[in-house]
């Protein structure tokens, strides 16, 4: 079992502004994440170059992280987690699943968030991508060249993976967002306090300046073609409704928080978001949360939250970030607000639309079930590898559902990861 005085769960923006804190004020630190690289979700092998400022943020904190000493160790998927000190990971190697235990005094959880989808029909089409996830792929070298993209959904992503597709030589015919011009106008107009956001919404903006931005509009329909792959999207104001062609669609409906990790140590929540103090402590009194599952607030705000968290962790003050953390808050609350779902978006999926997409479970066979609990034993619906990741927040948006518990593992495991946890030298179990 390896032991860390500070262990950080996630190296996107606030894991490593809170590893890099601890790791510089004297503390062990040792940080965990999933992806192959460290960088999280915005920072991922960007592309943009050095003169982006994005990007020089993305260094300057690169190089930091590496100064201070902490150990990052990419690849490893925490699928358990005790708060007596203990977390479990799962890694995926070319020879097998390793599974590693480490100990820690405190605990970072900067877990980040993932894309909402909200099922209509259509959206398991070939072709229809989400938002952030089309991103993705494209930073990871998928190519969009030539492509006409539709992006659509809602969130302040919207026009930043608009921006990007576009960048990589796609043409985005449209975005569609359904919170309203009314909505957009007080946040939009808030933002002269942000002014670094101001400025980046501008550059995306003139990155977009032939693309229509039609607020207060959705996707009703992804069409397939001969080919059984996306060919058009049906788009409605709340009056109209029209047809616009596509090669591809993006679609998320801003971003969820992911708090498994901290439900299952028995953190407690406001709404669907970790509860924190000023110095990001969790109710747990060695658990600290920083970034988004204690708010979707952006970048600047993961970063100062992930400081305070460090900085706390190694005993240190943070009263001088207290201001910046709370304007990035309230920057959050905006955000809530200007983009809150709209009712309409419950009433898209038709009887036979797929709502889980790993157990083919359709929107006619949950309706009339109690609850989670018991739409999951008549259906399977949530049981699948996503575990209900993806189909969880679409059925709260759609029928007011939560999930009443969580277990471990928090995904798929080889079994045999439990059967001989202690097998192996160094407590490491190789699986073939
Ligand atoms: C798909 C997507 C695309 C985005 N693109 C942009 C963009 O282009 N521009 C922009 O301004 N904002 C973007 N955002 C928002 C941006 O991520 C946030 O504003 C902010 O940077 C979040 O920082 P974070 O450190 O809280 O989370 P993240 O950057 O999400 O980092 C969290 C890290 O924790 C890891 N993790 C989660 N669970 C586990 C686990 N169980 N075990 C191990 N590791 C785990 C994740 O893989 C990730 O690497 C995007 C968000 C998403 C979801």
């Amino acid at each position: 079992m390896r032991h860390a005085e500070v262990l950080v769960i996630g190296a996107g923006p606030a894991g490593i502004a809170a590893a890099t804190a601890a790791a510089e004020n004297g503390c062990k630190v040792i940080v965990l994440d999933d992806n192959v690289t460290a960088g999280g979700q915005i920072w991922r092998g960007a592309t943009v170059s050095s003169a982006n400022t994005q990007d020089a943020a993305k260094h300057r904190a690169m190089e930091r992280l590496q100064r201070s000493g902490a150990q990052v160790l990419n690849g490893r998927s925490v699928f358990s987690a005790e708060a007596s000190g203990t977390v479990q990971t799962l890694q995926e190697t070319t020879s097998g699943s390793v599974v590693e235990q480490f100990h820690f005094e405190k605990l970072v959880l900067a877990t980040g968030a993932r894309e909402r989808f909200l099922p209509f029909p259509g959206w398991t089409l070939p072709g229809v991508f989400g938002a952030g996830g089309l991103q993705a792929l494209v930073k990871g070298g998928y190519s969009v060249a030539g492509k006409k993209i539709v992006v659509a959904g809602t969130g302040p992503l919207l026009l930043a993976v608009a921006a990007h597709l576009a960048e990589d030589g796609a043409v985005i015919s449209s975005v569609l967002e359904q919170a309203t011009f009314a909505k957009l106008a007080p946040f939009a107009a808030s933002l002269w306090t942000h002014p670094a956001k101001l400025v980046q919404g501008a550059r995306f903006r003139g990155k977009l300046w032939k693309t229509p931005y039609r607020a207060g509009c959705w996707v009703i329909e992804a069409i397939a073609g001969s080919g059984q792959t996306l060919e058009a999207v049906r788009v409605t104001d709340g009056t109209r409704t029209w047809t616009e062609p596509c090669d591809l669609l993006a679609c998320g409906y801003h971003l969820v928080p992911n708090t498994e990790i901290a439900a299952l140590l028995g953190c407690t929540f406001r709404e669907s978001f970790v509860q924190i103090d000023s110095a990001q402590r969790t109710s747990l009194p060695n658990v600290f949360c920083a970034g988004e599952p204690a708010g979707i607030a952006g970048l600047e705000a993961a970063l100062v939250q992930g400081e305070i968290a460090g900085l706390a962790c190694a005993g240190c003050s943070h009263a001088s970030l207290q201001r910046r953390a709370a304007a990035e808050r309230a920057f959050g609350d905006r955000m809530e607000k200007a983009f809150a779902l709209r009712a309409e978006l419950r009433s898209l999926p038709r009887p036979d639309t797929i709502v889980c997409r790993c157990e083919d479970v359709p929107f006619a066979r949950l309706q009339g079930h109690q609850g989670w609990t018991d739409a999951k034993l008549q259906t399977r619906c949530g049981m699948g590898p996503c575990q209900g990741r993806i189909c969880g927040p679409a059925i709260e948006q759609l029928l007011g559902w939560r999930p009443v518990s969580i277990r471990q593992p928090l995904f798929p495991v080889p079994l045999q990861a439990f059967c001989f946890p202690d097998a192996s030298e160094n407590n490491t179990t190789e699986i073939d």
